[in-house]
């Protein structure tokens, strides 16, 4: 796969494009938004579109009922919309119940949500599982409000209806899985999480052109409960899921984070690993707490599956998390391509990473006489001989590709470069054939 050598900057454009797209839909944990937004992704990759009814029991949980909403509004005694739904989404309470009241500043307080510490910027707000409703505002607006009788209107629906959730299965040469999973029920928000979308997207997009080793499955679903129903609706795919990563927050201009998995010593783990330290570029990694995204559904005891979480800036640090300064300038398209770039050499590894036996154990072949230095010529001729020297020492079976980039502190590319030749002069094979 020769993409990764590319810098993805074009397709960071694109996925750029993708998310201010996206970007003013209301989405929810279900709802038309989410389809809306299953309908724009399915015009790029050949998405599933799954629907799942309301009541359905999905193992210690349901299904919820159905929510959409038209309009959202507060208007004072001139009649003057105060706060707008139309102006942006994050206004309202995700997931409010649907009210037509008029009441005193004091009543409405108590359903106000700000953010004093950053008095210009909106917060977002759910109330998934416990019936309310709710507006946020900015605590610049919130401190204009004064005594008066003031009108709410939340004209939103809940009812029985569906789950919808998106699904690509791209079938590789054997049917050991790799698990891509993404949520896109948050509403007007960037970085958390249309940058997850929108790379997800680009990695499918990616990979449907390429002749796969692994089978890849890649998830847009609802957080928590989307993940929920597919484990429970899914149970039979589980042990073919070998690897699996969390896309979230790859946008913004952040150095990486990797969140490892449950096991924290997962083939997936020391591969991600591997791919920040080749990349030269600054990152860190944090330990897995069951807090977060979905992995903490593919990690629960009763699955324990090998999946991480590769993301910029950490989620839980960055100010702009769950508010309306996570927008569009938050994000940058060089970013959103260095992130699918790290991915791609993540698929890389998973693709490429073999163990080999050497067929000329008793001391070095004679690499010059087979033309080796020749095919290895040029500036990366000392790097390209050591990558050889190693792979032919550390070829007894016991170890990867991957084992010995490691150990030789040599880039997995330079160690898959050099196999190749190796391959090619008929020095190594396959330890499985
Ligand atoms: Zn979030």
């Amino acid at each position: 796969m020769e993409r990764a050598k590319d810098n993805f900057e074009k397709e960071g454009k694109e996925i750029y494009k993708l998310i201010e797209r996206l970007y003013p839909i209301c989405r929810s944990i279900t709802g038309d938004g989410v389809r809306e937004t299953l309908d724009i992704i399915k015009k790029i990759i050949p998405i599933d579109i799954k629907e799942v009814p309301t009541g359905t029991k999905v193992f210690d949980w349901t299904v919820p009922r159905e929510w959409n909403i038209k309009d959202a509004y507060i208007k004072n005694s001139k009649g003057e919309k105060i706060v707008d739904f139309k102006k942006t989404n994050l206004h309202v309470l995700n997931y409010s119940i649907p009210i037509n009241k008029k009441m005193n500043l004091k009543e409405l307080k108590q359903h106000l949500f700000t953010i004093p510490k950053h008095p210009d910027w909106i917060p977002y707000r759910t109330t998934y599982y416990k019936e309310n409703w709710g507006f946020c505002l900015t605590h610049n607006q919130f401190k204009k409000l004064k005594e008066d009788t003031y009108h709410v209107v939340i004209d939103s629906t809940l009812e029985k209806g569906h789950l919808s959730y998106g699904e690509l299965y791209l079938k590789g040469k054997n049917k050991d899985e790799v698990l891509i999973s993404t949520y896109l029920c948050h509403p007007s928000l960037c970085n958390d999480n249309l940058s997850g979308v929108g790379l997800t997207v680009y990695v499918a997009l990616l990979l449907k052109q390429m002749d796969l080793k692994y089978s890849y499955r890649f998830l847009f679903i609802p957080e928590t409960i989307g993940s929920i129903t597919w484990l429970s609706r899914n149970e039979d795919k589980i042990p073919n899921i070998k690897h699996g990563l969390v896309v979230t927050c790859v946008g913004d201009r952040g150095d990486l984070t990797y969140k490892k998995s449950r096991k924290g010593n997962a083939a997936i783990d020391i591969i991600v690993e591997k791919v920040l330290t080749d990349s030269g570029d600054k990152y860190r990694t944090i330990d897995f707490f069951p807090l977060g995204s979905d992995e903490r559904q593919y990690s629960s005891p009763g699955f324990d599956l090998p999946v991480g979480s590769l993301m910029r800036s950490f989620y839980y640090d960055y100010p702009e998390y769950h508010t309306s300064a996570d927008n569009l300038e938050f994000m940058s398209s060089k970013h959103l391509g260095d992130s699918l770039k790290k991915y791609i050499r993540v698929i890389n590894i998973i693709e490429g990473n073999e163990t080999y036996i050497n067929l000329n154990p008793k001391c070095e072949p004679q690499l010059g006489k087979r033309g080796i230095y020749d095919m290895i010529g040029g500036e990366k001729t000392v790097d390209l001989t050591a990558a050889v020297l190693w792979i032919l020492n550390l070829s007894d079976g016991n170890n990867s590709l991957l084992d010995i980039s490691i150990r030789s502190k040599m880039n997995f590319e330079q160690i898959k470069n050099a196999a190749d030749i190796l391959i090619s002069k008929k020095l190594i094979i396959p330890k499985d054939g």
